[in-house]
């Protein structure tokens, strides 16, 4: 049979040697098979697809090419070494909470990994409603930090609903992935922003008899406001996993500016006199607890190697 002309599309969630691509134009997803040549395919990924003209076993197209990628997301493999999972995410939502307490160093550490990834995060602590006045206004202070070195910091609480319409206006426009440890309730916003998608992500095991849907694939969810979410315990995971020393340095966003001017080679900013980012610590010009958080990252990240290294 002949087949239609090809058509972009969007990839909303990709099962084996099959893909659901939605049609941007009609909104209707498409059940695929995959050109051989395409090595690799993901959610968020945008793609030429050509309809087929009727569904054969549920099939009804076959997506032919795979755009170039504006970011990439991966997760370590055991098979592969590295496993791409999400494609496409502008948008890195860092969630943190203030129970069972607010931890800068955490926080620290998903910004790193948005860094590296090239991916603009957003700083938001859930919760909020657990705090008495006082403590609020310490917690404010203590994020104004992050606002005085460029990111977005929001307040929020998915039970009561306060901060997030501010909240919808930044998923507006992107891809975001949610990020964060377990409990500090990104399950809870997603379903305060998404009430509907609640039975889908429940849904996602079904097993179509065309390969299995696991609920570790990650999947594209359109916002009802506007904006899209890619979604997966995977992709919820995203965080430090394979960075060198520098990148973690690099990432660090206000100690760029005096990266160069630092006098030693291999310089691990400790307390050598005449380092220049221990000097803009001293000087109130790059905060100690982002200064204390980078040292800290910096040694667990060499008792990491130590350990692997005395485990072989
Ligand atoms: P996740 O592991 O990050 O997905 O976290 P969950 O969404 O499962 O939430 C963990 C716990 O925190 C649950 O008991 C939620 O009811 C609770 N929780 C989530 N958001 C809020 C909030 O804004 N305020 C309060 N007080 N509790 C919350």
């Amino acid at each position: 049979a002949l087949l239609e002309s090809a058509r972009e599309g969007l990839v909303i969630t990709r099962f084996g040697q099959h893909a659901d691509v939605e049609d941007p134009e009609t909104g209707i997803i498409h059940r695929c098979n995959l050109r051989r040549s395409i090595q690799s395919l993901v959610s968020g990924d945008r793609v030429v697809w050509r309809p087929g003209v009727e569904a054969l076993q549920g099939i009804n197209g076959v997506v032919e090419a795979v755009h170039e990628r504006e970011s990439m997301l991966t997760r370590p493999d055991y098979y592969d070494g590295v496993k791409a999972v999400a494609a496409n995410v502008n948008q890195i939502i860092i969630v943190s909470s203030v129970l069972p307490e607010l931890s800068l160093n955490i926080i620290d550490r998903y910004l790193i990994a948005a860094e590296t990834v090239g991916v603009p995060p957003l700083i938001v602590l859930n919760k909020v409603d657990l705090l008495e006045p006082d403590e609020r206004t310490h917690v404010e202070e203590t994020l104004a930090l992050y606002q005085e070195i460029g990111y977005q910091v929001r307040l929020v609480s998915s039970e009561t609903g306060e901060g997030l319409d501010g909240l919808r206006d930044d998923l507006k426009g992107h891809i975001s992935i949610f990020a964060g440890q377990s409990g500090v309730g990104k399950s809870s916003l997603v379903n305060a922003l998404m009430p509907e998608v609640e039975a889908e992500i429940g849904d996602v095991s079904e097993n179509s008899g065309l390969g299995q849907h696991t609920t570790t694939a990650a999947r594209l969810y359109h916002f009802p406001d506007g904006g899209d979410l890619i979604d997966s315990p995977g992709v919820r995971e995203f965080g430090l996993w394979h960075l060198e020393t520098d990148q973690v340095t690099e990432a660090f966003v206000e100690f760029r500016d005096y990266l160069g001017g630092c006098k030693f080679r291999d310089c691990k900013h400790g307390n050598d006199p005449g380092c220049i980012i221990r000097e803009a610590v001293e000087e109130g010009k790059i905060h100690q607890a982002r200064y204390d958080s980078y040292h800290k990252i910096i040694d667990s990240m060499s008792e990491n190697v130590a350990n692997r290294q005395f485990s072989r």
